[in-house]
């Protein structure tokens, strides 16, 4: 097994061996990684299972077959991310040409999270593989069994030299991040998101901090046939992914006053017939977390709030700390506003979310959403797809976090776009007119 520092030594040697520069070594680790996900589906869907009681639907849903959707895209697109880009020069360099040339970053740290265990752990060593990095993935101990199946599945169909599981808890995390790194993905709370900030300072080593954070749904008021798909799309959205323990789950819910009593029967009647039989949904990751959830709703202004929901909507407490701290769970705010305008600014007044869902037909509200709000995503009439579009960056802005991946944003994230610069002997023109101005003699400059 060895120590951190030889196993980190081994992984330096890998990379100065320059394989993982070429694209058949990127492109033969890709199809490794694809062969994983796919002939270990039932390893990883009883790991699942084992940790957070997934079913095994879900579990294809929002980690295996995003894992292959995005490894056949890295696959497909591999070879014109790879290609050097020319871009235009001024006519002050004339005669010469330019080109963006990408060029991997070395060894990079992954931390993974416990919610998605495998889809998370996995996702960026897609682009981090097509960028020709090596890697060093960190799983969540709380999610014991996937973090077993990745220490023992990944040297079996990866090269072992170029990918390293760490197994532990934060002790290991900090032992790894006393190291010097080429990059730091790390995925998981702002708290721990701080200390990889704060030790990623001492070596100079960029970082991307995926955090969390509370995302909103703004429902609008809308037509009755709509309403039918947007509470099963809320609901899905809500108890769907992982029990609402997803950071990019629905966290509390803006609805007009008036509107609000319509929204919550067609969300209990929802909940009821997606998830009425509860064997379809996942667990609570653990009892310290359910204690933590049941300490929100004991909140003396929140009890109340729940029982008289049929009579004053309003009495959500905004101070509470379901309504100041990240929910993560199954609980659901429903905060009731007089105009569903004021939900820009409502959610204006409070930390960057990594997204905001908005059901409206209302065209102006839109706008005004994408316009004068600030997160890291913003999806219309339907909640967590973004998640899905290789296209699309992933990551947050300001409390959420910084950096992107996915897609093209992942090989970028894994990259540095070396400038090459190309000039010619031919056509000498004096010393400094390049730059308008001759040095002057004697200038020191
Ligand atoms: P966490 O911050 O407690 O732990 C994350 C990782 O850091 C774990 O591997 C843990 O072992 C390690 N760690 C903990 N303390 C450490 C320390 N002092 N030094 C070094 N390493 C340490 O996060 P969590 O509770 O496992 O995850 C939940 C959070 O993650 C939520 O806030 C959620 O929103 C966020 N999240 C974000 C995304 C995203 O993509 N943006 C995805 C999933 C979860």
């Amino acid at each position: 097994m060895g120590t951190v520092e030889e196993r980190l030594g081994e992984m330096r040697e890998a990379f100065r061996s320059g394989k993982t520069k070429c694209e058949k070594w990127r492109r033969s680790q890709l199809m490794a990684l694809l062969a994983l996900v796919r002939e270990e589906e039932e390893g990883i869907f009883s790991a699942l299972n084992r940790d957070l009681g997934k079913h095994r639907a879900e579990a294809f849903r929002d980690e295996v077959g995003v894992l292959i959707k995005s490894i056949n895209f890295a696959l497909s697109s591999l070879k014109q991310w790879m290609a050097p880009k020319s871009v235009k020069v001024p006519l002050v360099s004339f005669p010469s040409s330019a080109t963006v040339v990408p060029e991997p970053l070395g060894v990079v740290l992954l931390f993974s999270s416990w919610n998605f265990p495998i889809g998370l752990a996995l996702e960026p060593i897609i682009g981090a593989f097509s960028a020709g990095n090596v890697v060093a993935l960190k799983p969540s101990e709380l999610a014991p069994s996937s973090a077993e199946f990745l220490a023992e599945a990944i040297p079996r169909y990866l090269d072992g030299a170029a990918v390293k599981v760490f197994l532990g808890g934060p002790s290991v995390g900090s032992q790894l991040l006393e190291q010097r790194w080429d990059k730091i993905l790390f995925t998981g709370s702002p708290r721990v998101g701080r200390v990889v900030m704060a030790a990623a300072a001492e070596h100079l080593t960029p970082v991307i901090l995926e955090l969390g954070g509370k995302c909103p749904a703004i429902v609008d008021s809308i037509g009755s046939s709509e309403q039918k798909v947007a509470a099963k799309r809320l609901v899905a959205g809500k108890w769907g992914p992982c029990c609402g323990q997803a950071c990019v789950g629905i966290d509390y819910i803006l609805v007009e006053r008036q509107f609000a009593s319509t929204l919550i029967d067609m969300l209990r009647r929802t909940v009821k017939s997606l998830y009425g039989d509860s064997r379809n949904l996942s667990r609570i990751v653990n009892r310290q977390h359910f204690m933590r959830l049941e300490g929100l709703l004991k909140d003396p202004s929140v009890s109340a709030s729940v029982e008289n929901r049929t009579d004053d909507l309003a009495g959500s407490p905004l101070d509470s700390e379901i309504m100041t701290e990240e929910v993560f769970g199954p609980l659901l705010p429903i905060i009731t506003l007089e105009k569903i305008g004021d939900s820009i600014a409502f959610v204006r007044d409070r930390p960057k979310p990594l997204a905001i869902y908005v059901f409206s037909n209302d065209e102006a509200l839109k706008k005004r959403v994408v316009a004068e709000t600030s997160s890291g995503s913003v999806t219309f009439n339907d909640t967590m797809i973004q998640f899905a579009v290789d296209t699309l960056p992933f990551g947050g802005v300001g409390g959420s976090g910084f950096g992107r991946y996915h897609g093209k944003f992942s090989f970028d994230a894994f990259s540095h776009e070396k400038a090459v610069m190309r000039r010619q002997f031919l056509l000498d023109f004096p010393s400094g007119t390049l730059h308008g101005t001759r040095p002057s003699s004697g200038s020191s400059g």
